[in-house]
């Protein structure tokens, strides 16, 4: 069998930091942290930009600037989450699970790969479906999602401004789908870090030269334009990242539409010819 690219760093982190991969906080901190580096970037960038005009050029609402009020707003609601549901939820994992096996064998390129859109293919199918359905059922909407909408020019730390319900069902969803595609643990490792990076682009407010629907085509993507208008339109644009869904949707409501007014059409023409 050959060997895969993914075997020499897979060795190095195998042989170096054993002990850190195996333990059931890996997963956490993993995401934590890139969600940490990645909000202090954008927010760099978002208190830079009202005097950096290159900057400015690559947002999506020039005119908005983003407030030290909102920052802190966002901030203590984040903070508030970690604390109560992340770190709990962490340390009963560490508690409860044992450390985790780690195979010798690196998964192949294709299969890395494979499984990084794979995952992020069902986490767009369930979350779009959560998505929708608290968008539709008024108590759901108020209690649980209403409070993802206070912004409607989102901003980075927008991302995990979440209900704890929120919050659970997509850490929930992140943590399993790799178990569920049965993906090496590489794998689930890196769509985590796949799933917090597209998460927070979404929600940037910038449209960079290297943004996902840029890079795959199609318009399979829809990315931070879609979602920027979902939170300036609530009632469009579901899914998180791809389109397909929201596309079949539409069709949907225009089929739903179409068979509404030729029913309509067909009863006034039957109503005219019996008088
Ligand atoms: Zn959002
Ligand atoms: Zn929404």
């Amino acid at each position: 069998m050959s060997r895969s690219v993914l075997q020499p760093a897979w060795d190095y982190l195998r042989q170096n930091h054993e002990s850190t991969l195996r333990s059931p906080l890996f997963p956490v901190l993993l995401s934590v942290s890139t969600y940490l580096l990645l909000i202090l970037f954008y927010t760099m960038l978002d208190l830079l930009a009202p005097t950096w005009p290159i900057i400015r050029r690559y947002q999506i609402h020039p005119d908005h600037t983003v407030t030290w009020s909102s920052i802190g707003n966002t901030l203590a609601l984040t903070t508030y989450n970690h604390l109560l549901y992340i770190f709990p939820a962490a340390v009963g994992q560490w508690l409860w699970r044992p450390p985790v096996p780690l195979p010798s064998e690196a998964p192949s390129l294709a299969a890395f790969l494979l499984g990084i859109v794979g995952c992020t293919v069902i986490f767009d199918f369930q979350y779009y479906l959560w998505h929708l359905l608290h968008h539709r059922v008024s108590w759901l909407y108020s209690t649980f999602h209403a409070i993802h909408h206070q912004y409607r020019q989102p901003f980075s730390l927008v991302t995990e401004y979440l209900s704890g319900w929120e919050l659970f069902s997509v850490g929930f969803w992140t943590t399993v789908d790799p178990v569920l595609l049965q993906c090496h643990c590489l794998t689930g490792w890196a769509f985590m870090i796949f799933n917090v990076w597209v998460s927070t682009e979404d929600h940037c407010g910038y449209d960079f030269p290297w943004a996902m629907h840029r890079l795959v085509p199609f318009g399979l993507w829809g990315g931070v334009l879609r979602h920027d208008i979902h939170h300036l339109h609530p009632g469009t644009n579901f899914a998180p990242f791809f389109t397909h869904w929201d596309c079949l949707y539409y069709l949907f409501l225009l089929h739903s539409f179409c068979c509404y007014f030729f029913t309509q059409s067909h009863e006034r023409f039957l109503t005219n010819s019996t008088e």
